[in-house]
């Protein structure tokens, strides 16, 4: 498999240590995109030292996260990572866009995974305007059959201002059934569409404000993500 990098951190998979492998190949080309490494390229490895990282990691860790680049393209791969890592008793996510929904039911019927993040990258009828590609029924079909299994879902949206509206997220908060919600801070610093670079970040307290906005439509934990604070929940009342 081709893989990108790994690392060990204590916020992709909420109140877990987790390991984090970075899976390389993407169909998508989203503007803002920050991970271009992993479009391509990356390290030819083994399933057996994926395993030896896991194992070297285990003492450290409550779970393994899958991300990317879109894992689901190494599809059979996940899918051996995540057999291993149930196998000696780990939690195990999975970081997806949603682009490939016949992939994910095979791996949801296959019990190995716990929890997934998923990309809402724009409202459903607005993909190919905001990322380039009109994939959101593809979209729409990953959040729903994740929501027929027994696993726990994370919708998320990175904000970047002059793709998306404000009404343009509360449309997407409208229209989804998750667990948690969490809006992302756009950061301009190596984007893939060199414009992007002149958009300014959204500030964190307008942020948190835009995630304040959210609290009546959602019936989840809504939460917001930014550089200068990581990850909070919005509270109700
Ligand atoms: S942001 Fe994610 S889905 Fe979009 S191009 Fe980058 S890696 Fe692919």
């Amino acid at each position: 498999m081709l893989l990108g990098g790994n690392l060990i951190s204590s916020v992709e998979f909420h109140s877990n240590m987790s390991l984090v492998l970075f899976m390389v190949g993407c169909p998508l080309r989203c503007r803002y995109c920050q991970n271009v490494e992993l479009f391509e390229g990356g390290n030819e490895i083994s399933l057996e030292e994926v395993k030896n990282i896991i194992d070297h990691s285990s003492e450290f860790i409550d779970a393994v996260v899958i991300s990317g680049g879109e894992p689901l393209v190494q599809f059979n791969h996940v899918l051996d990572i995540f057999n291993y890592t149930k196998s000696i008793g780990l939690k195990s996510k999975l970081d997806t866009s949603g682009v490939y929904p016949e992939k994910l039911k095979f791996l949801l019927d296959s019990k190995k995974v716990d929890f997934i993040s998923l990309d809402i990258k724009a409202p459903f009828s607005k993909y190919e305007k905001i990322v380039g590609q009109d994939i959101g029924g593809n979209v729409k079909d990953s959040m729903d059959l994740i929501n027929k299994y027994n696993v726990k879902l994370e919708a998320r949206t990175t904000f970047v201002p002059t793709l998306h509206t404000k009404e343009d997220i509360k449309h997407i908060v409208r229209n989804i059934k998750s667990d948690i919600y969490t809006l992302q801070q756009f950061r301009n610093r190596c984007v893939l569409d060199p414009e992007l670079e002149k958009v300014e970040n959204p500030n964190a307290i307008d942020l948190k404000r835009l995630a304040e906005s959210l609290l009546p439509y959602f019936d989840g934990i809504i939460k917001f993500k930014t550089a200068e604070f990581g990850e909070q929940i919005v509270n109700k009342g």
